[in-house]
């Protein structure tokens, strides 16, 4: 697949922002949505999308939904560092399928790490408990400012 190819709005974030699949949330506007990933890389991992641009990647957005995507993810950052005390956190964000993206709307995850544990491979991780990752995302929601 190409870096440059049209967006499909049955892709499963498409599909999560229409409800037609279940997700934890960790907080909405009419902007964006904080959410946490399915297959988390460790314990809080968060993806945070535009609910106003279909850009498949970072090359395609929108200037001003671009503003509104990495101030989401700075406060949602904030939010889980305040929750979840990690040592650090990595923000990833993939192009392409060559950069390693699987889906293609473009998305920034909060990764979340602590010295002492590994974090997982991106696509090698086990799928999370719903409940667990409600009730991280309720956690998280509480620590947003
Ligand atoms: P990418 O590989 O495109 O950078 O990231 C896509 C992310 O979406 C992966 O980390 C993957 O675990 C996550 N993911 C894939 N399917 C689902 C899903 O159905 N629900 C949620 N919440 N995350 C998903």
């Amino acid at each position: 697949m190409s870096l440059h190819h049209a967006y499909d709005p049955d892709n499963i974030f498409a599909k999560i922002l229409r409800g037609e699949i279940p997700s934890a949330n960790v907080w909405e506007d009419e902007h964006v949505l904080a959410f946490m990933d399915v297959f988390p890389q460790s314990e809080g991992h968060v993806l945070v999308i535009s609910k106003t641009s279909t850009a498949p990647s970072l090359l395609e957005i929108e200037p001003e939904a671009l503003d509104r995507l990495t101030a989401a993810v700075q406060r949602t950052a904030r939010a889980v560092e305040k929750a979840l005390s990690p040592d650090g956190f990595q923000i990833m964000q993939l192009n392409g399928e060559a950069g390693g993206q699987t889906v293609f709307h473009l998305h920034f995850h909060i990764i979340p790490r602590w010295t002492d544990r590994p974090m997982k491979g991106h696509g090698h991780a086990p799928m999370a408990d719903a409940a667990v990752l409600r009730a991280l995302a309720d956690r998280i929601a509480a620590a947003l400012d």
